[in-house]
C-alpha cells in the first residue's frame, strides 16, 4: 500500500492542507479533490444550440420552439450509431476534465451502449428524454429502458426517467413517468423553471412533500425549489449563454450540469463561470459541482478523486488539466491521458469534431462543425468573463 500526498485536497468542498490518504502507489500532486466532479446534466447528443449572432430567449418554450438549429436533431438521435459515439465522446471529455459522475439525458440506448462500450467511465445516471411527441413518447422510451434496467445494474449507473418539460409532457404522461420510476426505484429528472416559473404547476402535479420517489428538477432559474424540499441542478453556462441570466445564489441549487458536453465542455470547466455568478464562496461552489450530484442522484463515490499538478487556483480558474482522475477505485486517466484508448483532450477534441462534422453532413444544414463548435465557445468565454449584475 502507498501514499497518495497533495499540497491542498478539497474534501466534499472542505479544504485540507497537506492531505494524505492510502493508495495503490506512492504519489504527490499539488492539488486533489475529492470526489470528483460531479456533471449533474448532460445532453450528449446535442451538437448545436442554436447561438447565432449574440441572440437571446427569453425562456426554453421560445427557444425550443424558434431557434434555428444547423441540424435536425430528431434524425440524429434516430441514427444510433452516431448518437453512440456521440455520448462515448462525451463520457471520454467528461473524464479527461475530471468529471467522474455524469447524469445522461437524450437516446437511452445510444448512451448505455456508450458505456457498456467503456471499461473505464465516469459513474453514470441514465435519464432518458421522454415527452409527448413522435419518437420520444413514454410507450417507445419503456422497452429500452426495461432492457437497460437489467443491464446497467452493475453499481456504476443507475436509472432515471427525464421528463422533458411540463408543456411538452402531458399531465398524464407525467404521471405514468412518476409510477414507472417510483417501482423502479428510478430518479424522476425535469427541466423546470427554465426562464419561466414552474412551481406552480409542478406543485399541481406533483403535491407536496414527501415524495414517493427522488424528484431532481434542472435548471430553476424562477423557481427556488426548496419551498417544495427540492434541489435542483442548475445550468449556469447554458442559462446565460441563451437566457442572459441565472440565478445569483446557491439557494435551492445543491448541484450542477452542463448542458451541451459537446459543445462546451463538462462542469469543472465551467467553474470560472460559476464563481462570476454566484455570490457564494468558492469552496461551496466546488462542495456542489463535485459530492452535490452524487448526493442529488444518490449515487456512491467511494473511490473517486482527481488529482492535477497545478494550484487549487487554476482549478477553479477552469484550466487545469488533470493528471489522475479515478472512479472506484480505477484510474481512468493518468497522466493527462486516458488509460483506455490513450487519447488526451486535445486528440478527443479533434474527435468531437470530426463527430459532429459527420452528423451535420447527415442531417445538417450546410454548417460546419468548426463554425458551430467556435460560435458555442466564443459565446461561452464572453458569458466566463461576465461581470453583470442579476
Ligand atoms: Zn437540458
Amino acid at each position: 500500500m502507498g501514499l497518495l500526498e497533495a499540497g491542498v485536497a478539497v474534501v466534499h468542498g472542505k479544504l485540507v492542507e497537506n492531505f494524505r490518504m492510502p493508495s495503490a502507489e506512492d504519489a504527490y500532486y499539488e492539488t486533489l479533490i475529492v470526489p470528483g466532479f460531479s456533471d449533474g446534466h448532460a445532453h450528449p447528443q446535442v451538437v448545436d444550440g442554436g447561438l447565432r449572432d449574440g441572440r437571446l430567449w427569453r425562456d426554453s418554450y421560445d427557444w425550443l420552439e424558434r431557434r434555428e438549429l444547423a441540424v435536425d436533431e430528431a434524425r440524429v438521435r434516430r441514427d444510433l450509431s452516431i448518437s453512440q459515439r456521440l455520448a462515448t465522446l462525451s463520457l471520454l471529455r467528461g473524464l479527461l476534465e475530471g468529471t467522474t459522475l455524469m447524469a445522461l439525458t437524450g437516446r437511452l440506448l445510444a448512451n448505455v451502449k456508450a458505456l457498456l462500450s467503456l471499461r473505464r467511465r465516469p459513474r453514470a445516471v441514465l435519464l432518458p428524454t421522454v415527452m409527448d411527441r413522435a419518437g420520444w413518447t413514454l410507450e417507445e422510451v419503456r422497452e429500452d429502458y426495461a432492457r437497460a434496467s437489467y443491464l446497467v445494474s452493475d453499481g456504476l449507473a443507475r436509472m432515471g426517467i427525464f421528463v422533458h418539460s411540463l408543456r411538452l409532457a402531458g399531465e398524464s404522461t407525467v404521471r405514468e413517468a412518476i409510477r414507472i420510476a417510483a417501482r423502479s426505484g428510478a430518479v424522476l429528472g425535469l427541466h423546470l423553471g427554465e426562464g419561466v416559473s414552474e412551481g406552480e404547476r409542478f406543485r399541481a402535479i406533483f403535491g407536496n412533500p414527501p415524495y414517493s420517489l427522488r424528484i431532481v428538477p434542472v435548471h430553476c432559474i424562477d423557481d427556488d425549489m426548496s419551498s417544495l424540499g427540492l434541489s435542483c441542478v442548475a445550468c449556469p453556462a447554458t442559462n446565460v449563454m441563451l437566457y442572459g441570466r441565472t440565478r445569483r445564489d446557491l439557494s435551492g441549487i445543491s448541484a450542477f450540469g452542463s448542458d451541451w458536453p459537446l459543445l462546451i465542455g463538462t462542469t469543472p470547466v465551467h467553474l470560472p463561470l460559476m464563481i462570476k455568478a454566484y455570490r457564494d464562496s468558492p469552496l461551496l461552489i466546488l462542495r456542489s459541482a463535485t459530492v452535490g450530484g452524487y448526493r442529488l442522484y444518490n449515487v456512491p463515490h467511494d473511490g473517486d478523486y482527481v488529482a492535477y499538478d497545478e494550484s487549487l487556483e487554476e482549478v477553479l480558474r477552469g484550466r487545469a488539466s488533470p493528471r489522475l482522475v479515478v472512479v472506484n477505485g480505477e484510474a481512468a486517466v493518468r497522466e493527462g491521458r486516458l488509460v483506455e484508448g490513450g487519447h488526451d483532450r486535445e486528440s478527443l477534441l479533434k474527435m468531437i469534431e470530426e463527430t459532429i462534422g459527420e452528423a451535420l453532413e447527415l442531417y445538417g444544414n450546410g454548417y460546419s462543425a468548426s463554425r458551430i463548435l467556435r460560435e458555442h465557445q466564443e459565446a461561452f468565454s464572453r458569458w466566463a468573463e461576465w461581470q453583470g449584475s442579476p
